[in-house]
């Protein structure tokens, strides 16, 4: 098998072609066709899944536009905590961080510990110390400070609410540029598959808040029997319908083929719940599926075949 996809996502939620002008459309795809590209170069020479992966979200952590890494949001107390995991398919090992900050990529601290300890979730100081041992790139807090991120918590600081970055009517939220959790998942040319994703969670959570993010089975996970599977949204009910995992046991239990399995993941489990959000997965034969239920989601896929020249591509923003 010398065949490849990656599937990438930056957030699912109110994405209306009418909120965003034609710079913004244009910068966040200039944003999602680098992290394919990033995971292309892997994949095309023969790669592993879990590098692609990696490589893809790390250039969406490095953008401002996206709610991880650079532009995480602030929790209510002014700060950044961000959470993010990353699981191979193959023998299904994982890792996961949460509630840190300092970390310039947190997937790669997430990498970080699925390759170098002995846990799978680390969270706060102990995981930043981990990874900083291990060679994962420190950044300071003003690194991760962006104004746009600190007025998104001014609206809403002191009123209780928590802010999901697609919250509000189409109409009447303000104009943003910058959306949502982040998220790769891969199939390889040796036909292993992987998952992560990576975000700063809600505005004006409460500090400590872990959400579905850093989770194995809640927003992320990978198993080369069915799937592997990212998900974004509203995390408190991807964790309680378990939704990534969902997806893999409709698929492993249910006999359900990859698209039928992610769409009724979320037309049902996460719906059912009142939840919303989207899920990305990719099956160990290439196929892909990325539904959700909010009005958008930023999303785009890549095929492709080891020795060659041409990919096929796209990104996505709207329904
Ligand atoms: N799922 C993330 C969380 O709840 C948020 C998102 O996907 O935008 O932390």
């Amino acid at each position: 098998m010398s065949q490849f996809t990656l599937v990438i996502h930056g957030g699912a939620g109110n994405i209306h072609r009418k909120r965003m002008s034609e710079v913004q459309e244009s910068a966040h795809s200039k944003v999602l066709v680098a992290a394919l590209t990033a995971g292309e170069v892997i994949l095309s020479d023969g790669g592993d899944a879990v590098s692609a992966v990696e490589a893809a979200i790390c250039v969406l952590e490095n953008s401002p536009l996206f709610n991880a890494g650079k532009g995480s949001v602030f929790t209510m107390a002014g700060t950044q905590e961000m959470d993010a995991a990353i699981m191979e398919g193959k023998d299904r090992n994982a890792g996961g961080v949460a509630c840190i900050g300092h970390i310039r990529n947190p997937i790669s601290a997430a990498r970080a510990v699925m390759e170098k300890s002995p846990h799978v979730l680390i969270c706060g100081t102990g995981a930043e110390q981990f990874a900083r041992t291990h060679n994962v790139e420190w950044a300071e807090p003003h690194y991760f400070f962006d104004q746009h991120r600190w007025n998104q918590l001014e609206q809403i600081r002191g009123t209780g609410k928590m802010q999901l970055d697609f919250e509000g009517d189409e109409e009447t939220k303000p104009e943003s540029d910058k959306y949502g959790t982040v998220g790769a998942v891969a199939c390889d040319s040796q036909g292993n598959l992987a998952a992560g994703t990576s975000t700063g969670g809600l505005t004006n959570k409460m500090p400590g808040r872990i959400g579905d993010t850093s989770m194995i089975g809640a927003g992320v996970f990978a198993d080369n029997a069915s799937c592997a599977v990212s998900c974004t949204g509203q995390g408190e009910y991807f964790m309680r319908g378990l939704v990534a995992a969902d997806v893999a046991n409709r698929m492993k239990f249910g006999g359900a083929p990859m698209d039928e399995a992610a769409q009724a993941a979320i037309d049902s489990t996460l719906s059912n719940l009142g939840g919303k959000g989207g899920v990305i997965a990719v099956d160990r034969h290439g196929n892909f599926s990325m539904p959700f239920n909010t009005t958008g989601m930023f999303r785009g896929y890549l095929k492709g075949e080891t020795g060659k020249d041409s990919c096929t591509r796209a990104v996505y923003m709207f329904r």
